[in-house]
């Protein structure tokens, strides 16, 4: 994602797309409202097949890099 191998809000954290859309607590506020607008968490991990809520949850998770200001670094 950048060229450090860790997370730029928490030091001992990994910087990976994982990490940005689950765990960093720099995010936590526009997380809860992604996590609480998709049915489940297997969604916005790839795993619904239902195509019309893999594109609600491919926008929900955009909408989330962008609020973030993240978009670049996946
Ligand atoms: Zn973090």
């Amino acid at each position: 994602m950048t060229d450090s191998p860790h997370c730029p809000w928490c030091p001992t954290q990994p910087d990976t797309p994982e990490h940005l859309l689950l765990h960093c607590s720099r995010h936590l506020s526009h997380r809860a409202a992604l996590l609480h607008s998709l049915p489940t968490l297997i969604d916005l991990l790839g795993g619904c097949t239902n195509t019309n809520q893999a594109f609600k949850s491919l926008n929900l998770t955009r909408t989330f890099l962008q609020k973030t200001n993240q978009l670049h670094r996946i």
